[in-house]
């Protein structure tokens, strides 16, 4: 027996880990980054009742009344690049969050290694992890590439002195953020090749100027799709529901079922951030919503 308190009872342990696979000539890392459970909010979907929302969360497994998050970042080793699309929160989360780069690390890569960050959205759990808790980059030689659209949302002061109270902690954390990386920080805009062989695709809704990520390489293709739902699993079967975390729910749900949908048809291998790990999965249309299906590993 080893003196050692077990890890499980100091909380210190998250399981594994990394996954890795090929996309055409690419190596793709799913990085798991943590979890995260508290008390659902009330009202967490807008346009359906407590009991819907509740027995849709049990139905999956999931705990009664809590809000259970899970969080994954990407890696893409393309040869020549090493490519992070979203960061988690790094280490300024909770105890249980901040694992990606230690995944990172026993995928065989280091943090000084990435040299491009592709941001989806401005929310505090896909940025927090671009500074370390000193306020220094995280990613020391990396550039850091965010939608336009969502930029110019959340950088704007007076849209920032109008917002609700509920919004200003991700004004506050894209100033201090973006601020800290000063020229490193590129827009693009949607429907734009930001890097070789990856295409930035309008997904707005959830914030204002979210993008997904179109990845081509050697004739095989995958989408980032970051939270054009909460959790897929949810979201993916009840499309037409609009979670308290999506700014404009309507606009949202169309998101949802534009990307879904062109998935549905053309087989797409879809990433999604809050999907159980490694967050890799098929959607299928079904009569009101789509059927989720774990991609095999391979
Ligand atoms: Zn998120």
């Amino acid at each position: 027996m080893s003196d050692k308190t077990p890890a499980a009872e100091t909380g210190a342990h998250i399981p594994a880990g990394h996954y890795c696979f090929k996309l055409g000539d690419w190596q793709v890392m799913a990085l798991h980054e943590g979890v995260t459970s508290r008390e659902r909010p009330e009202n967490f979907v807008r346009n359906a009742s407590e009991d819907e929302v509740e027995s849709a969360f049990v139905r999956i497994g999931l705990p009664a009344g809590q809000l259970s998050l899970t969080f994954t970042t990407l890696a893409i080793d393309t040869g020549r690049n090493l490519i992070l699309i979203d960061t988690g929160f790094g280490e300024n989360g909770e105890a249980t969050t901040g694992r990606s780069m230690a995944n990172l690390a026993a995928a065989g890569y280091d943090a000084s290694q990435v040299s491009a960050v592709l941001i989806s959205h401005f929310h505090g759990d896909h940025i927090t992890g671009l500074l370390r808790k000193d306020g220094t980059p995280a990613f020391p030689n990396a550039d850091v590439h965010v939608p336009g659209p969502e930029w110019d949302f959340w950088m704007d002061d007076a849209r920032m002195a109008a917002a609700p109270a509920a919004q200003q902690r991700t004004f506050i954390l894209a100033r201090k953020v973006f601020g800290a990386l000063g020229a490193r920080v590129k827009t693009f805009q949607w429907d734009e090749e930001v890097l070789d062989g990856i295409r930035s695709v309008r997904a707005d809704g959830h914030t204002p100027g979210q993008s997904a990520f179109d990845i081509r390489s050697g004739g095989e293709r995958m989408m980032a799709v970051a939270d054009i739902t909460n959790n897929p699993l949810i979201f993916a079967r009840f499309p037409h529901w609009q979670a308290q975390f999506d700014m404009d729910g309507d606009r949202a749900v169309q998101t949802r079922r534009r990307i879904l949908g062109e998935a549905a048809r053309e087989k797409t291998l879809l990433y999604f951030y809050h999907a159980p790990f490694p967050a890799l999965a098929y959607v299928a249309e079904r009569e009101d919503g789509y059927e989720y299906f774990p991609a095999l590993w391979r």
